[in-house]
């Protein structure tokens, strides 16, 4: 029921960082908190791109039980620390309903990841945790079932919702998922809330990470979440997708060309 599309608002007062139909907002960081030095490298490199939120994973949600799993609640200090000390507001995937007010007491923006789309419990907590929320599309997930997660957290009171388009999964093997850039306007055309995309999870590859991230711009999105590492090759987690160096500088400069607003 709103007339206007939204601009949500994240960080503390006075360093609030807009995202929304005005503004293109560009969000770097990377895909799993590692260490202090690796967390500051990171975000060093993406604010010097252009970035004005950092991400950055202490909870990951992993295919494998296997897999690093992240550093929990030492990842989440070490994070809020790189973002007091670079400036940027920190957004960090929450995977569990009971966490929530932890991370919360220190994330900026709380992701909601595309494997917990459409986990209720989780919706209901972060609606209301008081902080703005990253809804990122479930991978399976039609676009009137992800909207409707997205109710999940506005019934709650929290109306503070950017949604993300991270992929879904097709029959086409050559990337990890297959961007559905169509999401963008057809989300638009919808609903209120602003749209990103994230072309690093979408694709899985960061040869692709410039021309998607073209494409999300042209398509009119309202900003990209992208994974950047200071030495893709020994990243704990997603390093194959992660940019760095050559790659990331081409991207700043992609963001830089944005047509101004008609
Ligand atoms: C992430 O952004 O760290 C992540 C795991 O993304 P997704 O939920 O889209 O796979």
């Amino acid at each position: 029921h709103h007339p206007a599309r939204s601009t949500i608002w994240v960080g503390k007062p006075g360093r609030q960082v807009p995202v929304g139909p005005a503004t293109f907002t560009f969000i770097a960081g990377p895909c799993a908190v590692e260490t202090p030095e690796q967390t500051l490298e990171a975000a060093t490199m993406a604010k010097a791109a252009g970035a004005s939120l950092l991400r950055g994973g202490a909870y990951k949600p992993r295919t494998s039980p296997y897999a690093f799993q992240g550093l929990g609640r030492r990842g989440l200090d070490i994070l809020a620390a790189v973002g007091e000390a670079t400036g940027l507001p920190i957004v960090t995937e929450v995977v569990d309903a009971r966490d929530v007010a932890e991370v919360a007491e220190q994330a900026d923006m709380l992701q909601i990841g595309t494997r917990n789309m459409a986990n209720f419990g989780l919706l209901q907590a972060v609606g209301e945790s008081g902080k703005p929320v990253l809804l990122k599309r479930g991978m399976t997930a039609t676009i009137e079932e992800w909207l409707m997660a997205a109710e999940y957290v506005a019934q709650r009171g929290n109306l503070d919702i950017v949604l993300c388009e991270r992929g879904i999964r097709t029959f086409e093997p050559a990337t990890r998922n297959t961007l559905d850039i169509s999401a963008v306007p057809v989300v638009q055309a919808t609903s209120h809330l602003p749209i990103i995309v994230d072309p690093s999870h979408a694709s899985g590859r960061k040869d692709l990470v410039v021309p998607l991230s073209r494409a999300a711009i042209a398509v009119g999105a309202d900003g990209i979440i992208v994974d950047v590492h200071p030495d893709p090759e020994v990243a704990l987690c997603d390093g194959p997708q992660a940019l760095h160096g050559t790659d990331l500088r081409a991207l700043a400069q992609a963001v830089r060309q944005i047509p101004p607003l008609l």
